[in-house]
């Protein structure tokens, strides 16, 4: 049985007030425009981030995608981060499905890429060229906000050249509360500089499936024709719908506790000999491990039912099905690893009974 689940904020159930916002959904055909779930929550959603219109996606690749298919045409391009979730990820989607070329760029251990490159990558009108047509950032990166300055100034170079912005917000509510006060005016803040943002409701927010791309109305028109081409067209979605509504009515503020969770373990950890923790600012802690140890300290993990991912630097995520116990038992299990001696570790702990 696994008891810490920190591979990510994925992996979350949904509770049991979810679960009755779910049955008590008022339900329709989605395709035919008529769900009346599906369709208060992308009102919602699109009110929450300012923008005209939005769209229940399946999934957050689905929901960048579509926003990315919308902005751009067959021959165009987008810039975005080398380690991006819309350029490394997501299959090639952009460019298989959408004929859109990546251009990728070297980003900083923050996640960003020089404004000065950014310009130097945009085309000129030739027909050499593909057309640069979009900015793609990713908000938060990796577990770390991106600096408002540096969103306000890399959205404005792309404006001053006639791009169109994309913010694959997947976690951009944690970036959102991350900042302290009122977290829907933080998500503005944020939002209001992009053209589309999409947003994933199946991770800290802790609903089953499902995500939302938000935008004008004539881009979210464009992108309803590219889900339903790519099979998006869902029927009685509003069942996920209400998960997600119910979702952002009560599990933004709580996304805090995540934080301090992340804060917790990332303070437990870097006193142990032997690992260097990456800075934890949201629900996401990075840790370097030495000697090559990370896959025998990830199995040793396992077996104690606390799971994480990663090789060289282990990743484990904070949610809303982890608490303090299950953190400190991460900790406790993590330094029994270092002071046993990392290679009699392994046999020693498989007896040890499950947390
Ligand atoms: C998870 C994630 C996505 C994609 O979401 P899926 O629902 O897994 O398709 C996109 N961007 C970022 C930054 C993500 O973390």
């Amino acid at each position: 049985m696994t008891a810490v689940d920190l591979r990510s904020d994925t992996v979350t159930q949904p509770t049991v007030a979810m679960r009755e916002a779910m049955m008590a959904a008022p339900l329709g055909d989605d395709v035919f425009g008529d769900d009346p779930s599906v369709n208060a929550l992308q009102a919602h959603i699109a009110a929450i981030t300012g923008k005209e219109a939005a769209l229940f996606m399946a999934s957050g690749t689905q929901s960048n995608l579509c926003g990315m298919m919308a902005h751009c045409d067959r021959g165009d391009e987008y810039i975005v981060g080398q380690n991006a979730h819309t350029y490394r990820y997501e299959g090639g989607g952009a460019a298989v499905l959408g004929s859109i070329q990546p251009q990728p760029l070297a980003q900083d251990a923050a996640g960003l890429m020089r404004l000065e490159d950014i310009a130097a990558a945009i085309k000129p009108d030739d027909p050499h060229f593909a057309r640069t047509r979009l900015l793609c950032l990713e908000n938060t990166w990796n577990g770390q906000p991106m600096p408002q300055a540096y969103l306000q100034q890399a959205t404005d170079l792309a404006r001053q050249h006639g791009l169109a912005t994309h913010l694959d917000g997947a976690r951009v509510f944690n970036a959102a509360v991350a900042r302290g006060g009122d977290a829907f005016q933080n998500l503005r803040d944020i939002v209001d500089l992009f053209d589309s943002v999409s947003i994933c409701f199946s991770k800290g927010l802790g609903a089953p499936v499902g995500s939302a791309l938000c935008g004008s109305r004539e881009l979210i028109d464009r992108a309803r024709r590219w889900r339903k081409m790519v099979g998006g067209g869902l029927r009685q979605s509003g069942l996920l719908a209400a998960a997600a509504h119910h979702a952002l009515d009560h599990h933004v503020a709580r996304l805090a506790d995540d934080h301090a969770l992340a804060q917790r373990l990332a303070q437990g950890l870097s006193n142990i000999k032997g690992l260097s923790v990456r800075s934890a600012q949201t629900n996401i802690v990075f840790v370097d491990v030495a000697d090559g140890l990370g896959p025998d300290l990830l199995s040793h993990l396992e077996r104690l039912g606390v799971r994480a991912t990663g090789l060289i630097g282990l990743r484990f995520v904070t949610h809303l099905d982890v608490d303090a116990a299950g953190i400190d038992h991460a900790i406790a299990c993590t330094q029994a690893f270092f002071s046993e001696g990392a290679s009699q570790t392994a046999s020693r702990s498989a007896g040890t009974a499950v947390y």
